[in-house]
């Protein structure tokens, strides 16, 4: 197959950072030992502190040994990956430390060129602004803003607004990962090429969503970060509000990004408005306690360092309701915490009961149907139906199987969700990238529940680590009369 490769310069702010190391270095191997980018495409690093091109190419050799799979990495073709590669040193509030940088992109004015954000949000201003004093903000730039943009709607306006006055709104990406996962994407491939779900996809038929991302993992050294932030506004308000607006939107009138992303925010501006007595009955917020996992011991979250005091929510769960017709009584159930039982996203959709069943007086009870769209650790979609058992019994026997998608979609080496979004980047596909009004709906709801929080109107739970999380989530399900999809 010809592959259209893009010419393109890459410059990853933040370029020494975790996320560079753990994701975006092994997605650029990927693509282009793949085949995606041309050859004399740069891939140009910001590092904060100097360090000779020889330093830096054995830095990516390290990082990209640690975190590819050894079948994964290939010598031969680090020695040709390593030729795009290019060090230069920014500190991002000084001006003058850009000319190193300018220098380099000016050599080819007119390349596409790519300025990956991977830095905290408050950077995103200054870096924006400095590119833009220095003439570096070209009709082919872009801009990728990683996560969280803001921590509730007035900063992430700030920073719309600000990021705005250097680039067009159709040269900002914002980037939300898990729309890259291609089991997310197959969503809308599942609901909108099959017609067998689109006359069961309402709230005629399906009883209730349940969304999960549970991580077994802590904080992992994000202190400063993650407790400014928490399990409401670092999962719960972009990544499983995406995944709901995946489940729950209109079919798009095409696959062009606007068409998608308007029927996405359709969604959010749909999502019920929380009362305070909403806020309690169906929100709950916890932080783990001390307990284990995998045999091992972990300690609490406040035993964390500087910690003691802490009043950040560590897992969230919510009831949240959707004021249109397609949905109307359906409740979707949203959770996600660290130090959980086991690492787990999965979406689920529920079926009703069938209105009247005919195998009862054979002693069987029959299970809805489910179907069950796993993210990760495995990615993979089951469908959960009733079936006969086998054999000459005189009774009708009845058992509940998979019908599972996995085998035909696990064949190849699936992509990182980086990979997919760096190249829908490069080539200016926006789809699966957040538009402004998104993020400002998503934060304009979750806004209200942070500030009942606040207010402690729905007091902090404890969960022991090693766990699904506190008593209340279940609770929160169970009084609706389902259950979260645990095994
Ligand atoms: P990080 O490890 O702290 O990386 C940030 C990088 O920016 C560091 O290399 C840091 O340099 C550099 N930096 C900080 N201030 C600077 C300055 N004034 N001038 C020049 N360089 C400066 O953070 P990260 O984990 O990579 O995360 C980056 C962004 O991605 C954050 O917004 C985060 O929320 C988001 N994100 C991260 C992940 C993840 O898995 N890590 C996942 C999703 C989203 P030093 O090393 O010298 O401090």
């Amino acid at each position: 197959m010809q592959l259209n490769k893009t010419l393109c310069d890459i410059v990853i702010f933040g370029g020494q950072g975790d996320l560079s190391f753990r994701k975006l270095m092994p997605a650029l191997y990927h693509l282009s030992n793949d085949g995606h980018l041309d050859p004399l495409s740069r891939i140009i690093t910001v590092a904060r502190f100097d360090m000779s091109h020889e330093e830096h190419i054995a830095l990516i050799y390290e990082k990209l040994t640690e975190f590819l799979k050894p079948d994964q990495f290939d010598e031969v073709k680090f020695a040709t990956f390593m030729q795009q590669l290019h060090v230069v040193t920014v500190s991002f509030e000084d001006q003058s430390s850009y000319q190193g940088l300018k220098k380099l992109l000016d050599l080819h004015p007119q390349r596409e060129r790519l300025n990956y954000l991977s830095t905290a949000p408050d950077f995103f201003t200054v870096i924006s602004k400095t590119l833009s004093i220095l003439g570096l903000v070209t009709p082919q730039s872009r801009v990728v803003l990683e996560k969280p943009i803001g921590r509730d709607l007035h900063s992430a306006r700030l920073i719309n607004s600000e990021v705005l006055k250097y680039f067009e709104e159709k040269q900002i990406y914002r980037i939300d990962h898990y729309l890259g996962k291609d089991t997310v994407q197959n969503i809308m491939a599942l609901r909108f090429s099959n017609r067998i779900f689109m006359p069961l996809w309402d709230a005629n038929n399906i009883e209730h969503v349940q969304i999960t991302v549970a991580e077994s993992v802590g904080v992992e050294g994000r202190w400063g970060y993650y407790d400014q932030y928490g399990a409401m506004r670092d999962m719960i308000q972009n990544h499983l509000m995406q995944l709901l607006c995946l489940v729950a939107m209109e079919p798009p009138y095409s696959l062009h990004a606007d068409s998608v992303r308007d029927e996405k925010v359709k969604v959010l501006r749909s999502l019920r408005p929380m009362s305070a007595a909403d806020i309690e009955r169906k929100t709950v917020r916890a932080q783990y306690a001390q307990g284990s996992i995998d045999g091992q011991p972990v300690p609490g979250y406040r035993e964390g360092d500087g910690m003691q005091h802490s009043n950040t929510e560590t897992f969230a769960a919510l009831r949240v309701d959707i004021d249109n017709w397609r949905w109307n009584g359906v409740p979707f159930y949203l959770r996600s915490g660290k130090r959980m039982r086991q690492r787990n996203s999965e979406i689920v959709i529920q079926f009703k009961s069938v209105p009247h069943s005919i195998f009862l007086n054979q002693g069987n009870s029959i299970s809805e149907n489910k179907l069950v769209i796993s993210l990760q650790p495995k990615e993979s979609i089951q469908l959960k139906l009733m079936n006969k058992v086998p054999g000459l019994s005189d009774q009708m026997r009845l058992q509940q199987v998979d019908l599972e998608l996995n085998s035909r979609i696990d064949s190849t080496r699936k992509p990182d969700a980086y990979e997919r979004l760096l190249l829908d980047v490069i080539r200016s596909n926006p789809t699966l990238f957040m538009r402004l009004d998104e993020v400002e709906a998503a934060w304009k709801w979750a806004d209200v529940i942070l500030a009942g929080w606040a207010d402690n109107v729905t007091p902090m739970k404890s969960y022991q680590a090693g766990t699904d999380g506190p008593t209340a989530s279940i609770q929160l399900v169970v009084q609706d009369g389902a259950s979260w999809n645990d095994e």
